[in-house]
């Protein structure tokens, strides 16, 4: 039992928890001034700055907070299916562990079941046992224990004047050329040939040559991540195209893929370059697995492979992947608004059905409801069809200054705000309200720097690298009321079609067009751009 685990890092910080679970207890750090419980534990107070902050024995029992079935296999020595949950402590509250649930049926768990911990010593390493979790039969199941203040959007507030005074800064940027590389299945070529073919592209279409860029940024450079995820350095980039530049950026810290888009219209805006080259390439389907996804993919673990920082809080448990956690916010959504299956399909039929027009897509035959409740699951309640695809693929855009209008070769696509902030906690189980994420915080951010409201979109592209989050997504911009998305993408065929009264991921998003992580969805919001103001 115990040799199939991936293990954590242990590290001076978290060596205490691991160390008492091999003794058998459960101890959390706590902060010796104001009493707050912190997890991961981090030396210091996220609550009051104290560093008096030590580790304290708690009562090993919980709540059930989310959970998911996982039916994936991502590691040959963990034979699926296995319960993976998210657990409320009970003595240290808001504190949540991702772990396996033991000792119970797929079919049996429930938000708000009553567990207590079972202490898994691991053969590999005498500083570590797991805590893994068992129901606990002394007391009742109520999800009522469960609850937390839902994040609900200020739907009022988005359509209020901007808090910023004058324009933002970002409003100096447009998007003046669009390119994508060949888009497939294992196509077989370089993340870098593959970048180059989509940059020249880019840079024709904004009527440019390469000595007019003098910026280049991406997500997320090179060396991050599993196969054919990171795409080609920057420099790479750089050296090939034979660029000269003023400035330049790259790296898997910041505001998503988009975050690369941000950072280059606040570089034109503040000259440090004109026209900057915005790429994102992923090789996944040639170099992954198939199924593997992110960060989190196994794709790439070598033997004696240690999961380190966050990933050590779930990996040993078998949660090795984007799609367990999240699979965990739409448990919980389903739970707390009553999602169904069948409403949630809306998101994966409306990308079929867009995909069929888009010639780059690489899921375009027809798709029906009974096809997508019928395939396999991957991790409850997300089956296959939630679940986006990888491909080989390259897009750039341009971002240029607006000063460089007379020298583009057509209208540019101008940026009106964006939103970056974060400010709940950075982390897939303690983050407070399972139903939202980051999107509340960055969208709400980005309402406050315009004028326009959700009332003023005529569509969107929004992130379906699960289908639940473009519920989320839909929720978090004021596009729907909170718990209201589910009803909204139900009504996919008349609503959510080009011609419909609210076009969404009209390029087939990554669940059919393929995963070109967010900068496929921002190509497509480009294009129809371009054509709605030509
Ligand atoms: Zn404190």
């Amino acid at each position: 039992m115990a040799a199939n685990r991936i293990l954590p890092v242990v590290t001076e910080e978290n060596a205490f928890f691991w160390q008492a679970a091999r003794q058998g207890r459960l101890e959390i750090s706590r902060c010796a001034e104001c009493e707050a419980w912190l997890h991961p534990p981090t030396g210091v107070c996220a609550r009051c700055g104290s560093r008096k902050v030590a580790p304290v024995e708690v009562r090993p029992t919980g709540r059930v907070h989310s959970f998911t079935v996982n039916e994936q296999l991502w590691n040959p020595l963990q034979e699926p299916p296995y319960v993976l949950a998210v657990v409320d402590l009970d003595e240290a509250a808001p504190v949540r562990l991702t772990t396996e649930l033991v000792g119970v049926g797929p079919d049996e768990v429930e938000i708000g079941m009553p567990v207590r911990a079972v202490f898994e010593p691991q053969d590999a390493d005498d500083r570590v046992a797991l805590v893994l979790f068992e129901p606990d039969p002394e007391r009742e199941t109520d999800p009522g224990q469960t609850e937390v203040e839902l994040v609900v959007p200020d739907r009022a507030a988005f359509a209020a004047p901007s808090i910023v005074s004058g324009d933002p800064p970002e409003r100096s940027a447009v998007i003046s050329g669009l390119g994508q590389s060949q888009v497939g299945r294992r196509i077989g070529r370089t993340d870098l040939d593959l970048t180059i073919e989509a940059a020249l592209a880019a840079i024709g279409d904004a009527g440019l040559c390469p000595a007019d860029i003098d910026g280049i940024s991406a997500y997320p450079g090179a060396g991050i991540g599993g196969p054919g995820f990171s795409g080609p350095d920057i420099y790479d980039v750089q050296d090939a195209l034979g660029l000269s530049l003023g400035w330049h950026h790259s790296g898997a810290g910041g505001a998503g893929q988009l975050g690369a888009v941000v950072a280059a219209a606040l570089a034109v805006s503040s000259g440090l370059a004109r026209h900057v080259l915005c790429y994102r390439t992923v090789t996944e389907a040639t170099g992954g697995k198939g199924g593997a996804k992110g960060s989190g993919s196994t794709g790439g673990m070598a033997s004696g492979f240690r999961a380190p920082g966050v990933y050590g809080w779930f990996m040993p448990y078998g949660a090795y992947s984007a799609a367990n956690w999240i699979a965990m916010n739409a448990t919980r959504y389903m739970h707390t608004f009553g999602l169904t299956r069948e409403q949630l399909a809306g998101v994966a039929l409306n990308g079929r059905r867009n995909a069929g027009l888009n010639p780059k897509a690489v899921y375009r035959e027809e798709m029906t409801l009974e096809d997508y409740m019928s395939v396999r699951m991957v991790t409850s309640p997300l089956c296959l069809y939630d679940c986006d695809v990888p491909v080989d693929g390259s897009t750039v855009v341009i971002v240029s200054h607006r000063d460089t209008l007379p020298d583009l070769a057509r209208p540019p696509a101008h940026i009106e705000a964006v939103g970056t902030a974060l400010r709940g906690r950075p982390s897939w189980d303690q983050w407070r309200d399972l139903t939202t994420c980051v999107a509340a915080d960055c969208a709400a951010q980005m309402w406050g720097r315009t004028d326009l409201g959700p009332g003023d979109l005529d569509g969107a592209q929004l992130y379906d690298g699960f289908s639940i989050l473009t519920l989320i997504w839909l929720e978090a911009l004021g596009i729907c009321g909170k718990g209201e998305a589910g009803a909204f993408v139900s009504d996919w065929e008349d609503r959510l079609s080009h011609a419909g009264e609210f076009p969404l991921n009209t390029s087939g998003g990554q669940l059919s067009a393929g995963r070109l992580h967010g900068f496929g969805l921002l190509h497509e919001a480009v294009l129809r751009c371009m054509l709605l103001t030509r």
